[in-house]
């Protein structure tokens, strides 16, 4: 069974005027590592929330398509019911902390689902090592620094041991460190843990480096679906839909039409690679 599966999606907002996500179909395969780009308001938080069940439960709308998460419709079965398939990290961590303590904060999800206190532990200091915040554990969540609140809000979906992880722009308030931190997160969630990931993400020379697949959204369609090497090459394309491209690809693309270079790259190894 397919960890996600949306055919023909459309929704609007109870207080938006037009549709937010407009007739979107794809899927996901198992361990496959996603990004979804576009400019912002394009809809991709929206479409996110469709993924796990927010929308139609939490906020609802008009809704016509549909979202398959392992089979289960998510129209029929609500965010709880779908945690053990599907976590979110949204936008902004702050959102979701809410604890006096990091332990507390990430005990919250499998308490609410009657787990064994033993089990609990184990899962906290599990996802409390993946995202090196052991030393954290006792602190108060707001005392934190931005990258480390989002590695706790990333801590507290993986106490869920979700098979498909969605992140919605977890490093859009972290400096260049913070970001390198909670994409190596990330790369380890996919690579040793086998978890299918979907990542929205603004940073394309990083996802251009990390994900197998990208998936590009404009006006609440989705317009390209590729392997990066391949969209990200698109430069002009990129900058007419308003998404920055990777600046290797800006600046060979440059190179490449003045006949100074052999092709687009996209990353650094790819430029190794055309040079050699
Ligand atoms: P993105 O994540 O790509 O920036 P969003 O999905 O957040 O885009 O927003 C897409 C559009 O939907 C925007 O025009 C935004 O104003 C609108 N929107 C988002 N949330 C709501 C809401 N709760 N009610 C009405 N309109 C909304
Ligand atoms: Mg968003």
């Amino acid at each position: 069974m397919l960890p996600i599966k949306v055919r023909d999606l459309s929704f609007k907002y109870n207080s938006s005027e037009r549709y937010i996500v407009h007739d979107i179909s794809f899927d996901i395969d198992k361990g496959e590592f996603v990004s979804i780009v576009g400019p912002s308001g394009c809809g991709k938080s929206t479409l996110c929330y469709a993924l796990n069940g927010i929308i139609p439960h939490t906020i609802t709308g008009n809704i016509t398509g549909s979202v398959e998460v392992f089979g289960k419709d998510t129209q029929k079965h609500e965010s709880h019911q779908l945690a053990e398939d599907i976590g979110i990290v949204l936008q902004n961590p702050e959102t979701q902390l809410f604890a006096m303590t990091v332990e507390e904060e990430l005990a919250f999800g499998p308490e609410n689902l009657g787990i064994d206190p033993d089990e609990i532990r184990k899962r906290i200091d599990w996802a409390l090592s993946v995202v090196r915040m052991d030393k954290h554990k006792n602190t108060f969540p707001f005392n934190l620094s931005g990258g480390q609140k989002q590695r706790v809000a990333i801590a507290a979906s993986l106490t869920m041991f979700p098979k498909i992880l969605i992140l919605d722009e977890p490093t859009s308030q972290l400096d260049p460190r913070g970001k390198r931190d909670v994409f190596e997160v990330i790369r380890k969630l996919h690579d040793e843990e086998d978890m299918t990931i979907v990542l929205i993400e603004h940073e394309t020379d990083i996802i251009a480096e990390y994900v197998d697949r990208v998936l590009v959204m404009q006006n609440g369609r989705m317009i390209m679906d590729g392997v990066p090497r391949e969209v990200f090459s698109k430069v002009d394309f990129l900058h007419k839909i308003g998404v920055r491209p990777p600046e290797v690809a800006e600046i060979t693309s440059m190179l490449y039409k003045k006949q100074l270079f052999p092709r687009v790259c996209t990353t650094l190894s790819d430029v190794k690679e055309a040079i050699l």
